[in-house]
């Protein structure tokens, strides 16, 4: 019995590193299971995202820039928010970008029980945003990009898991938004996901963080002009990979859902 129960924290902990770590390797470091990039192609196009909106401050100021910039991007949306701001959803909607889930709170995966992730988390938002726009959302990326063993081995069947390979490091206020230009300028390359948030409200984030983020990002895209690169949501980034093989375990459903909206 003494010796069942000195096994028992070791087991625990044994347990809780395959659960939790070899998933964060696996999908952040190696990107099994999940997408971080789309191919280098000839298109030379490249996918920024925003995480955490929609946000009554600065998301329509963000909508305006790429309005301005003729760029089509990703918006990771919390379920909360969308409930809060459904004429934000509805604008990013109508001008031409992409909505994807990001929770329904800012809660890491890792804390919540993986059928309470889909249903209380990814499906609940998933609902919502389809009864603002009449559209199903298909992607789907974790809080912190921190995914569980279920996730990995469940999520994916039913959403398009998309991380990223251009990290902004833009929650911070004191990133001023050179730090975040030349990071920006140096790692962007045909093919990138880019990650950079819409809103500073989350643990860990500055409120007006935003508002650097969009310094920042002014400045990137008037700089990246002589460059031939087009600005594409994540699903027509992603659209030859998951049609040439790289599609790991979408579902059809999933899969006939992002075909008929790039089409
Ligand atoms: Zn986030």
């Amino acid at each position: 019995m003494n010796l069942m129960n000195s096994w028992l924290p070791l087991a625990f902990l044994f347990c809780s590193f395959v659960y939790m770590m070899i998933p964060v390797v696996m999908s952040r470091v190696l990107g099994l299971g999940v997408y971080k990039k789309g191919k280098q192609s000839q298109q030379a196009e490249v996918a920024f995202t925003f995480d955490d909106g929609p946000d009554p401050c600065y998301t329509p100021e963000l909508l305006d820039l790429l309005k301005q910039f003729e760029v089509k991007a990703t918006f990771f949306v919390l379920g909360s928010k969308a409930e809060q701001y459904p004429d934000l959803i509805r604008r990013i909607h109508d001008e031409g970008h992409q909505i994807g889930i990001h929770n329904y709170t800012h809660t890491c995966n890792l804390v919540i029980c993986p059928w309470k992730i889909k249903r209380q988390h990814i499906d609940r938002t998933a609902d919502i945003i389809e009864a603002i726009i009449g559209e199903r959302p298909s992607s789907y990326r974790p809080p912190w990009g921190i995914l569980n063993l279920a996730d990995l081995l469940w999520l994916r069947k039913s959403y398009q898991i998309v991380l990223w390979s251009v990290m902004g490091w833009d929650w911070k206020r004191q990133e001023s938004s050179h730090k975040l230009t030349d990071r920006l300028l140096r790692n962007i390359k045909p093919g990138s996901i880019v990650l950079l948030h819409d809103s500073g409200d989350t643990a860990g984030a500055d409120v007006d963080a935003p508002k650097q983020m969009l310094e920042g990002l002014r400045i990137v895209l008037q700089e990246l002009k002589s460059k031939p690169y087009s600005y594409v949501r994540t699903d027509k980034l992603l659209h030859k990979r998951v049609v040439s093989g790289y599609r790991m375990d979408q579902n059809i459903h999933s899969s006939r859902h992002i075909k008929s909206r790039i089409i």
